[in-house]
Order: structure tokens, then C-alpha cells, then sequence
């Protein structure tokens, strides 16, 4: 380990880092704050603290980027610039890894995918898109009240964008945004949770020493306090925030983008169903439910957290299902073999741990799991929980835990199925179990949801569209459509 100026005990290089405002390293007006390593509680190093003027100095070298400069016309410089950076990361991925799993606590395994790998993979995706699109389209001639004329549609950049992100796969959702809306021809600021402040800062740093992105165009402000990033929400600078975390933060932020009439992008929570049809092979069906319920302690907004089985079969699911999870004890996320590392934070810790209380008191039995591990005083461990004898209605059931809880629930048939899948205020993600393709179908289709799994069919990839219904989310992220949230469309006519 070595010693850094502020006294503490850096792991990984980058324990000191800066805002990046108008292509400079600087240092926050609000000092620094301390960034955790969530497995050992010790402080891994600092970050620097924007304050309020250092988020109005980023949204105005972001705007005076996007208004003066030729980034939002040059297609060449753009598709160059994002694969410089991913060249660029790539080279330094070794230590990007380090750094997440200990900053992020992501078990090890999970960085060659969508912790860090698999994102990183977004920045060529959308420079090779910049290079196919249709950014122009021929509407041809029509002749609207007698007057010939030639149409076209051109798709622009909106402009400013202010992205805020959460903690739990930063670079996932920080490359979700940055790549698609740089790729567009927006210019950036990024704020990124307190939680992981280095993930983005990091990237930042890189992509002002390794690329030719112009001053302004990308900028990252972290902050310890949430109401800096709230200003991107309601600043007239800013044409388009994109939000990814909770539903009730999503609320706010939309709340503050209504007097700006600004563009709200809003990827939120999820309480996402687990279908196991009668004709499943249970056993394997629950063991997966349990597995995906463990990864990341159980903090991904798509995860499946409700798991419905067939009455008949209600105490088969529970046995198998308790068996996976009971296999899967917490671990040291730097350990190959961890599935289930620490969550992110004591808060965190706190509100899954109220959860489980509360399930209880709801009259829910603990299947498994429920309190923190042996052994692992130290670190924000929570055992994968499984809890059985709720209802659907119960508040653990219907409001987001964001942990390693898994709730089983009876239901009697397919449409039943469907009936408490759709009995939630969410529509994020959702997986069915099963034989029949007809039967399937039908649960496919009648789950309102942005996300579905067919026996184990993993939908991730940065070519197709991911979001929520209902109170998950407004707009899609990734693929195509993820580029097309951050374009405006001008329509063109001259006389013919
Ligand atoms: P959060 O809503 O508490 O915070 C998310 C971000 O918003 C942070 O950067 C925070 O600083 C910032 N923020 C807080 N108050 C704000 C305000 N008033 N205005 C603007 N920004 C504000 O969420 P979290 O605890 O960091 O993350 C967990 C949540 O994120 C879960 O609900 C999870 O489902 C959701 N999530 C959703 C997706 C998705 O794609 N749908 C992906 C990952 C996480």
C-alpha cells in the first residue's frame, strides 16, 4: 500500500482527484471529500468537492463549447476522439479495475463485464454509428398550400447535456450517457454519485491527457452534495438532463427541469418479476433467480427481486432456491470466486437491513440469510436473503430494496403470473421460465416492462435499447435509440 498526502492508505493510483472544467484539472471550491472502499470501510483516498460556482463554471464552458466550437458539426473529430478514449482505457485497464472493485466494491468477475470491460466497449460502438447514420434524410417533394418544395430532415445535436449518475455500476451508466451524447455532438457534464466519485473523475482525467476532445466539451464535477448536480436539472443552460438513480430523485429531477422545459431522460428503479411457469424445470429456474438476486449484493436497478412460482411447487422454489443463496456468503470483491460483495455504503447497509426487519414485521419468514455474515466485521456485507409468506402487496414486495433480498411469492398460472408481475409501480426488467413458446409468449407480452429474459436470454449490449415503463424510467439508453435521445430533429423545405 502506499501513502498519499492526505495521510490515508491509497490502493490504487488516482486517490487524489480533480473536477475537470474546460479541458483543466481543478481542484473544488468545497476542499475534498473521503471515498471508502465499501469491503473494508477504510478510506481509499479523496476526491475533489465542487461546490455550486464549480458546477455554473462547467455548465458554462459546456455551453460555450457546444455554442463556438466545431465539435457538434465534426463527425470525423468526434468518432476519432471516442476511440481514442477507448484506446486509451483500454491501455490503462489493469488499474480502472483495481480502482472499481475498490471503489464500487464490484467483485472481480464482474469488471470483465458490465462493470468496466463491456462499457468501455460503447465508445467504438457509437464512433463506428457516427459514421453510418442518417443524419440526413430525403423527404422529397410536396407541394403544401400550392408552394413546390424539396424537404429534408436533419438530426442536430440538442446541445448541452447534464448527466448524474448513481453508484452501483458507474461506468456502466457514465459510458451509457457520455458515449451516445458526445457520439451526437452534445457537449458533457457529468456528476457522478459521492459514492464513486474516481470511476468518473478517472475517465475524465484520461480523456484529457489521451484524446483531442476540445476544452468544455467534457466536463466532470463531483461533488458530496447532491444539490450540485441538482443544478443541472433546473439551469437554462442545460437543453437535456439525463438521470439515472432512484424514482423519487427522478421525480425531483423532473420537478426542477419543468420551468426550463428542458429534455428529461430518466432511467430509474425497479422491482422487477422472476416468472417460473409450471412447465420450468424448477429447480434450475430458482437457482438462477438466487444467483442473479446475489451479484453485486443484489444493487442493479434490473435485477429480479420478485420471484413467482407455481403455488404447487411454492415449497420445491423455496428449497432450491434457499439452497443457492445460502452457497453464494458474502466475499472480498478483489477474490475471483465473489458473486456477492459488500454494498456500497452503512446507509445502504441500513435500509436493507430496515427492509428485512420490515418484511418481518409483515409477517415474512426468513428462509435464509438475513443478517451479516461471520467473520466480516469490517464492510458493508449483507447475507442473501430470502423471504417467504408475503403478499404482493407487503411493502417488501413493492418498494425497491436494492440489496441482496429476494421476496418469493405463489401465483396460480400464467395469467396470474402476469397479474402480480404488472401489480407494481415499476416496469423495469423481468425474466419467464418455461417450456411451452406459446406460453411464454403470452407472459412476455403481457408484462408491462422494458426488459425480458427468456430461460436465462441475457438482453445487455451496447446495440440495443434498455429502459423502464411506468415509474422506471422516460427514454431509452444504448443502441440507436439511445444516440436518438440525445439528437433534435430540424425539419427543412426550399422552394423546388
Ligand atoms: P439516487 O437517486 O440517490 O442518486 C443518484 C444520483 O442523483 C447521485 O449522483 C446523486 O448525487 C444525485 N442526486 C441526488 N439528489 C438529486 C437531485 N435532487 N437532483 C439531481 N441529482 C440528485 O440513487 P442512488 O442511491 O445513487 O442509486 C440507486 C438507484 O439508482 C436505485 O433506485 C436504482 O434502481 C437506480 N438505478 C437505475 C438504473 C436504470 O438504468 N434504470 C441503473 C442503475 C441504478
Amino acid at each position: 500500500m502506499s501513502e498519499n498526502s492526505a495521510g490515508t492508505t491509497g490502493l490504487v493510483p488516482g486517490d487524489h482527484t480533480s473536477l475537470f472544467i474546460d479541458g483543466h484539472a481543478v481542484e473544488g471550491a468545497g476542499g475534498r471529500f473521503p471515498t471508502v472502499d465499501p469491503a473494508t470501510e477504510e478510506v481509499l483516498g479523496t476526491a475533489a468537492d465542487g461546490t455550486a460556482d464549480d458546477m455554473d463554471a462547467a455548465i458554462a464552458s459546456a455551453r460555450t463549447a457546444f455554442d463556438t466550437t466545431a465539435w457538434r458539426d465534426d463527425h470525423a473529430l468526434r468518432a476519432r476522439c471516442l476511440r481514442q478514449l477507448h484506446d486509451a482505457l483500454t491501455a490503462d485497464v489493469e488499474r480502472l479495475r483495481a480502482l472499481t472493485i475498490a471503489e464500487v466494491g464490484a467483485p472481480r468477475m464482474l469488471t470483465s463485464g458490465a462493470q468496466l470491460e463491456a462499457p468501455l466497449d460503447y465508445l467504438p460502438w457509437y464512433a463506428d454509428l457516427i459514421e453510418s447514420y442518417a443524419w440526413t434524410t430525403d423527404m422529397g417533394v410536396a407541394a403544401p398550400m400550392g408552394m413546390r418544395s424539396k424537404r429534408r430532415v436533419e438530426r442536430e445535436a440538442v446541445g448541452v447535456v447534464g448527466a448524474v449518475t448513481p453508484w452501483n455500476f458507474p461506468h456502466q451508466i457514465n459510458f451509457a450517457k457520455v458515449a451516445p451524447a458526445l457520439a451526437a455532438g452534445n457537449t458533457v457534464v457529468l456528476k457522478p454519485a459521492p459514492d464513486t466519485p474516481w470511476c468518473a473523475a478517472e475517465i475524465a482525467r484520461i480523456a484529457h491527457e489521451h484524446t483531442d476532445i476540445p476544452p468544455g466539451v467534457f466536463n466532470v464535477v463531483t461533488s458530496s452534495d447532491h444539490s450540485v448536480g441538482a443544478m443541472l436539472s433546473s439551469d437554462p443552460r442545460v437543453d437535456l438532463v439525463s438521470f439515472t438513480g432512484s424514482t423519487a430523485t427522478g421525480r425531483a429531477v423532473m420537478t426542477a427541469a419543468a420551468p426550463t422545459l428542458k429534455k428529461v431522460f430518466l432511467e430509474l428503479g425497479g422491482k422487477s418479476a422472476f416468472v417460473v411457469l409450471d412447465d420450468a424445470d424448477i429447480a434450475s429456474a430458482c437457482s438462477m433467480a438466487a444467483f442473479t438476486v446475489a451479484t453485486h449484493a443484489g444493487q442493479g436497478c434490473a435485477i429480479t427481486t420478485r420471484l413467482l412460482v407455481p403455488r404447487a411447487h411454492y415449497d420445491d422454489a423455496i428449497a432450491a432456491t434457499r439452497a443457492t443463496m445460502s452457497s453464494l456468503t458474502p466475499g472480498d470483491p478483489r477474490d475471483a470466486g465473489t458473486v456477492c460483495g459488500p454494498l456500497i455504503s452503512q446507509r445502504q447497509r441500513d435500509r436493507v437491513e430496515g427492509y428485512i426487519d420490515l418484511a418481518v414485521t409483515e409477517g415474512g419468514k426468513i428462509e435464509c440469510g438475513g443478517r451479516r455474515p461471520d467473520g466480516r466485521d469490517r464492510g458493508f456485507f449483507v447475507e442473501p436473503t430470502l423471504i417467504s409468506g408475503l403478499d404482493n402487496s407487503a411493502r417488501a414486495a413493492q418498494e425497491e430494496i436494492f440489496g441482496p433480498v429476494l421476496v418469493v411469492l405463489p401465483h396460480d398460472g400464467d395469467e396470474d403470473a402476469i397479474r402480480i408481475a404488472n401489480d407494481s409501480p415499476y416496469g423495469l426488467s423481468g425474466a419467464v421460465y418455461g417450456t411451452d413458446p406459446a406460453r411464454i409468449d403470452r407472459v412476455v407480452r403481457g408484462i408491462r416492462t422494458g426488459t425480458m429474459g427468456v430461460n436465462g436470454g441475457v438482453w445487455y449490449g451496447a446495440d440495443v435499447p434498455f429502459g423502464g415503463y411506468k415509474q422506471s424510467g422516460i427514454g431509452r439508453e444504448m443502441g440507436v435509440a439511445g444516440f436518438e435521445e440525445y439528437l433534435e430533429t430540424k425539419l427543412v423545405a426550399e422552394l423546388a
